[in-house]
């Protein structure tokens, strides 16, 4: 008899699937008209406010200018009324907690309890300023008690405004940042604004120092390349770990996985590509400039990017992005996964933090340029990178730290633990010469000081990519590769603008006072080459001997969130998170409190998972087909048939194996939520469970098993 699984049923489901009808049509609705629809954005409010009015918004969100307190009744009244044409019902403050999450609470326009003309008057400036969701169920890591729940969302009016459509009706959403009724941060985007306004600062003093007379506003850019998988909605429900745990917790390998590279190179199947349409369509209707999409490595894998933005909107349409990937793809029947390692075995997914700096005025300062003046510009910029990534380290490596990132890093497909800076051979080669006392122009003759005019033009494009690198300059910016594909991004830019704030303010103390700028730039970039210098590397980061090399170079090798973590709270850490006014110290022990909590609730709940499934699911189909194969032993000899099983051996002794090691799990498990032992005692216990029932899923009958297959999750859609 076979065990009736549904996992038939379900591939012949998907087989006979009639595809998702035109939902999108950039024919008769160019990509140009849809663009921005959905935002409130500066042409609108440009049409809509008084010419004062609106040129305030515009200096807050142009030059990071105090927005003027007169003018938040106009603005929310022109919001409401262009909101309220376009169909909306309700206003949501959206903020993004700690969690990583986005959240929203939704309010109505309309009053009814109000006449006439008053029952749509409850959006006024204040309302649209302020808001004050109950906060006692986002989490503050010991920040605020829950008696004392108030916790204020405050508008971003560098954040466009924007309108989420659903099928019965729409909202308008306004970004704001989330702070407690004392006033510290509980969410990802309010160090990013302070971070932002930090970096503008210092990076105008170095301008200064180069001559410039007029600086606008520097701001922090970021571009995200987000991977992610698509599975088929029909798998995932059958699958409880991917459900709860965003990752299959079993699984054995598919005779075929991404050794071809097949995928990767691969035309964009239909219906993904259709998905991957529509998810443009909202994108642009968001004002999100969706620009790359294409498969990645893994069988199921694909990768969509924006064009950079200014830091703080970026993080914005980042976690919009996430929402909207999710949403389109259940209209396609499909589930978009964002863990960092949903299946094991073939690569797991990032989100590559592309990250510069620039203004209005002297454009990007992380571009080379072609002139030998911009070079020394950039170099001062480039040297402040350096510096800052290798003094610290141990917190961009704990910016990334997660339970589901855990399995990524240092996995030879992502990024090691280790944190070093790709270069690219020649940026490398300049500062080697730096080193040796002065920058010899290959081309020219004679050492080259790294003077107004004399340094040789630098290469835009870096030539090689380094796809080894967790930091590589990338010819015109660098990218932070380890960044996990569920992470907020806001936490790793804050901390990259934080850092850089700091080597800046540095550097420009350096530079202030010397008689002698050329001289004062070169000895700077020595000095920093020399001591930070080892933070460099070139060469394959997958290696062993780099492995070696980095413990030479004493540079720090945090294998797992569990030894990650903590640098939130180093001395070092708090000491210039308070000195620019980004975070204080107990923001910081806030943050690293939630970022344990988030790790523990994690892997707990993949324990039960593991525990459940391998109990109630893999267990009774494994016992069974056991005794299966015994009574049919048993039957052939009394027959006088001699039939030894070696089948029956195997699958006798994993079963037994089977029970053994989930009673070890229970064990450990529960000493771990008394003790907290969850990365060296929980997670190897749940491995050897999975080693046994991925090695029972090739000996048991196909039609028996009770979930569905890496084969099927992966390949079929
Ligand atoms: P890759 O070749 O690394 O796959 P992609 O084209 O997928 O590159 O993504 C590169 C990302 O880097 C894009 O989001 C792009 O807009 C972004 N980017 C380009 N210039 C900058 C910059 N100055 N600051 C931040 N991000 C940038
Ligand atoms: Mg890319």
């Amino acid at each position: 008899m076979t065990t009736p699984t549904g996992r038939s049923s379900a591939v012949a489901a998907i087989a006979g699937r009639t595809p998702t009808g035109q939902s999108v049509n950039f024919t008769d609705e160019s990509p140009k008209s849809v663009f921005g629809s959905n935002t409130f954005s500066l042409a609108v409010m440009k049409e809509m406010l008084k010419p004062d009015t609106y040129a305030s918004v515009l200096s807050t969100i142009k030059d990071g200018h105090k927005l003027g307190e007169h003018v938040a009744d106009e603005v929310a009244d022109a919001m409401r009324q262009w909101a309220v044409n376009k169909g909306a019902t309700h206003y949501a403050h959206v903020f993004y907690p700690l969690t990583g999450l986005t959240a929203e609470k939704h309010d109505s326009f309309y009053d009814p309890a109000a006449a006439g003309n008053e029952a749509i008057s409850k959006f006024k400036g204040k309302v649209l300023i302020q808001g004050e969701p109950d906060a006692s169920s986002f989490p503050n890591g010991g920040i605020r008690a829950t008696h004392r729940a108030r916790g204020y969302t405050a508008w971003d009016v560098t954040s466009p405004a924007y309108l989420l459509e659903s099928a019965n009706g729409n909202t308008l959403c306004i970004p704001t940042s989330f702070v407690s009724w004392t006033g510290e941060a509980l969410d990802t985007k309010t160090p990013v604004l302070k971070s932002m306004q930090a970096l503008d600062k210092q990076a105008r003093r170095i301008l200064s120092l180069f001559g410039h007379k007029e600086i606008a506003y520097v701001s922090a850019t970021a571009g995200p390349e987000q991977e992610y998988f698509l599975v088929d909605k029909t798998f995932f429900y059958a699958r409880p770990d991917l459900q709860a745990a965003g990752r299959s917790l079993f699984g054995a390998q598919p005779p075929k996985g991404q050794e071809f590279e097949d995928h990767y190179f691969g035309v964009i199947p239909e219906r993904v590509l259709s998905f991957m349409c529509e998810v443009d369509r909202e994108l642009y209707k968001l004002g999100i400039p969706s620009k790359t999409r294409h498969n990645e490595v893994a069988p199921g894998q694909f990768e969509i990017a924006p064009l950079f933005e200014s830091a703080n909107v970026a993080a914005d349409h980042q976690q919009l992005i996430m929402t909207v990937l999710k949403k389109v793809a259940d209209r396609h029947g499909l589930v978009c996964i964002l863990h960092e390692k949903p299946f094991a075995g073939v690569n797991g997914s990032g989100k590559h933090v592309n990250w510069s700096l620039g203004n209005a005025t002297q454009g990007n300062l992380l571009d080379p340029g072609d002139t030998p003046h911009d070079n020394a510009q950039f170099l001062v910029f480039a040297g402040a990178v350096i510096r800052a990534v290798d003094k610290f380290a141990p917190l961009l490596r704990a910016v990334v730290a997660s339970a589901g990132n855990d399995h990524r890093l240092g996995a030879n497909e992502a990024p090691p633990a280790i944190i070093s800076v790709y270069l690219g051979d020649q940026l490398a080669d300049v500062f080697e010469q730096i080193k040796g006392g002065g920058a010899t122009s290959s081309r020219q003759r004679g050492t080259l000081h790294i003077g107004v005019d004399v340094l040789p033009p630098l290469p835009k494009d870096a030539g090689d990519r380094n796809r080894t690198s967790p930091f590589a300059f990338t010819g015109n910016r660098f990218e932070f590769r380890a960044v996990g594909s569920n992470q907020t991004i806001g936490t790793a830019l804050s901390a990259l603008n934080t850092i850089m704030t700091e080597s800046l303010d540095y550097v420009a103390s350096k530079l202030e006072g010397a008689t002698d700028l050329n001289a004062a730039i070169q000895s700077v970039l020595k000095e920093i080459i020399d001591h930070h210098g080892r933070v460099i590397f070139n060469g394959n980061g997958y290696s062993e001997e780099w492995h070696q090399e980095a413990a030479h170079r004493g540079l720090p090798n945090l294998k797992t969130s569990a030894d990650a973590l903590s640098a939130f709270v180093g001395h070092d850490v708090i000491e210039v998170f308070e000195k620019y006014g980004v975070l204080s110290a107990e923001e910081l022990h806030s943050r690293y409190e939630i970022a344990v909590e988030q790790y523990i609730k994690q892997v707990n709940v993949e324990a039960k998972l593991v525990e459940e499934i391998a109990q109630t699911k893999i267990f009774p189909v494994a016992a069974a087909y056991a005794t299966t194969l015994a009574d049919s032993a048993a039957k052939l000899k009394a027959a006088g048939v001699v039939a030894p099983s070696a089948t029956l051996a195997k699958v006798a002794v994993l079963v037994a194996d089977l029970e053994s090691e989930i009673t070890h799990l229970k064990e450990v498990h529960a000493a771990a939520l008394e003790i907290g032992d969850w990365t060296f005692k929980v997670l190897p216990a749940m491995a050897s469970i999975r080693k046994t029932v991925d090695t029972l899923e090739g000996l048991l009958p196909d039609e028996a098993w009770p979930l569905p297959t890496y084969q099927e999750m992966l390949f079929i859609r």
